[in-house]
């Protein structure tokens, strides 16, 4: 499951635009992929920035000081979208 805009490897650009990932489109995907449910949503970018961190080690590529928040920090949105079951709780 990475959509339209799937990584070039773990930890890597988009293949599709080349920018970091989860791109923009990539992560618009998301939201709709994983509407009502975010902590399946965090579940599924926690496995790919873990896969991400290991895989640009194995590269020998530095670490990538904005993955984390790249991968996770948009996740709050989902809380916000109608069908999230966690946003009535305030
Ligand atoms: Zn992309």
């Amino acid at each position: 499951m990475t959509g339209s805009h799937p990584p070039a490897y773990a930890g890597g650009p988009c293949h599709e635009c080349g920018e970091p990932w989860p791109c923009v489109s990539r992560r618009a995907e998301l939201l709709r992929e994983f509407a009502g449910c975010p902590g399946e949503a965090v579940a599924y970018l926690c496995d790919w920035l873990r896969a991400g961190v290991a895989e640009r080690e194995l590269r020998g590529l530095p670490p990538d000081p904005g993955m984390a928040s790249r991968h996770l920090s948009w996740t709050v949105l989902l809380r916000q979208l109608p069908g999230g079951r966690a946003a009535a709780d305030g």
